[in-house]
């Protein structure tokens, strides 16, 4: 048989994970809204809980539907399998799970998403581990950061909520250095814009609640394995490395390769944490990434052209924006993200908190919501909202401070988008 020609992105994204339904041959594929799956026989039942066999016992652990996702998602961003879950702050949890135990900590970039700095730097504690903040654009920084504890490096691609942008290669090459899996949140860019295995990360995480699903319907997360981290050369990841009591001893790297960290996501992670995805959120996410790539271009294009119109407006302090050749990451994202800058950015205004608050009320087709990654322009004033756990310091160091507000620029027509933000803006300054 002639070797089969690999599949565009394009291609991809439309049937990755997914051939017509084998039971109907329904094209699409089905909402499997069934919570159990009858057996063939007891030893069939046995094969499947002892693990020898894949295969479907209880929505809590797998879904056909979920599953076609999964693939379709591990497809896209080059990785050997992924889990879904209920929220990308799940997948988050879902991440870590299988690498920590009580006392170990995972270096993590001090620019992230606001609520995952929350859930770092307080909740994770609970469970014993810490979480310790570093400017991953000083690479020394984060070696030193990493001691004997230290269990991962997390950073996202495109960072929330400026859209700075993470030179991925550098960062994993000091995770290589010291041994160390790279946790790389891809959300914002999304594998059309970055593929973060290819630049040397371990695992992938998604909020697929934003630009994947892509139209603000459903909640969703995913962890992507690259299939490549050798969780048995140290001691470090004994869950993978080591006999696990719950399932006779079984050692899941030894048993399952490449496929450990995926199969430990499902087979303890899901089963014992719960954080599952639903049928119906996996359906609506897969109709998303259909149409991924055309979004993204547009995204892409109407965020440049909005940032490159803010910058010149007299009000405006400073765009926060890579695709701007002013912006002293435009190298780096002509070089590692050459296909757009995302359409996520901060802009920060002369004026103070009381400006950006009459702004944000005064716009009309742009909306104010904590979200991002949806086909409609979305803003919001980080500091009086999503960012308001934080200290003022954490603020200014996320880049969310009482003057910037964040915008995730959606598909609409641009000189619409321009025309409203020249209205509110404005209102804002009468
Ligand atoms: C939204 C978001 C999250 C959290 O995802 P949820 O689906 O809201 O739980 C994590 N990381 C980034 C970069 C996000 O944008």
């Amino acid at each position: 048989m002639a070797e089969t020609r690999k599949h565009g992105f394009e291609s991809l994204q439309i049937h990755g994970g997914a051939l017509p339904d084998s039971a109907t041959g329904a094209r699409q594929t089905p909402i499997y809204q069934s919570t159990g799956f009858v057996f063939k026989d007891v030893e069939h039942a046995a094969a499947l809980f002892d693990l020898k066999e894949v295969g479907y016992i209880y929505s809590r652990l797998t879904n056909p539907t979920v599953s076609a996702l999964q693939e379709r998602i591990a497809t896209l961003e080059d990785g050997i399998g992924a889990v879904c879950c209920s929220s990308g702050h799940a997948a988050q949890i879902m991440a870590l799970f299988p690498l920590m135990q009580v006392g170990n900590n995972v270096v993590v970039s001090s620019r992230l998403y606001g609520g995952t700095v929350t859930q770092f730097s307080h909740t994770i504690k609970r469970f014993g581990w810490e979480a310790r903040f570093v400017d991953f654009d000083d690479v020394d920084a984060i070696a030193a950061a990493v001691d004997e504890d230290t269990r991962a490096i997390f950073c996202e691609s495109i960072a929330n909520p400026a859209g700075h942008l993470t030179d991925i290669p550098s960062v994993a090459k000091v995770a290589n250095q010291v041994g160390l899996p790279l946790i790389v949140d891809n959300t914002t860019a999304t594998p059309y814009l970055c593929n973060p295995i290819e630049m040397g990360a371990t695992l992938v995480v998604h909020s697929t609640t934003k630009y994947l699903t892509g139209n603000g319907t459903v909640t969703g997360g995913c962890v992507v394995d690259s299939g490549k981290f050798d969780w048995s050369a140290t001691k470090k990841f004994p869950s993978l490395s080591e006999p696990e009591d719950a399932y006779h001893g079984l050692k899941f790297h030894e048993t399952f390769g490449q496929f450990a960290f995926t199969l430990h996501g499902i087979a303890v992670g899901l089963r014992d944490l719960g954080m599952t995805m639903n049928p119906q959120a996996a359906h609506y996410t897969m109709l998303g990434i259909e149409t991924l790539s055309l979004r993204m271009q547009r995204h892409v294009e109407n965020a440049q052209a909005v940032a490159e119109w803010l910058q010149e407006h007299l009000a405006v302090e400073n765009v926060s924006y890579s695709g701007l050749q002013s912006s002293s990451q435009y190298a780096l994202q002509q070089k590692l993200y050459p296909k757009g800058a995302g359409a996520l950015f901060s802009f920060s205004m002369k004026d103070g908190y009381d400006t950006c608050v009459r702004l944000v009320e005064n716009l009309e087709l742009v909306s104010h919501v904590a979200n991002l990654g949806d086909a409609k322009t979305l803003i919001i004033h980080s500091a009086s909202t999503t960012h308001r756990q934080l200290t003022e310091d954490q603020q200014s160091a996320a880049g969310a401070g009482p003057n910037v507000l964040r915008i995730s620029v959606g598909i609409e027509t641009v000189e619409d988008i321009i025309a409203d933000l020249e209205q509110a803006i404005e209102k804002a300054l009468m």
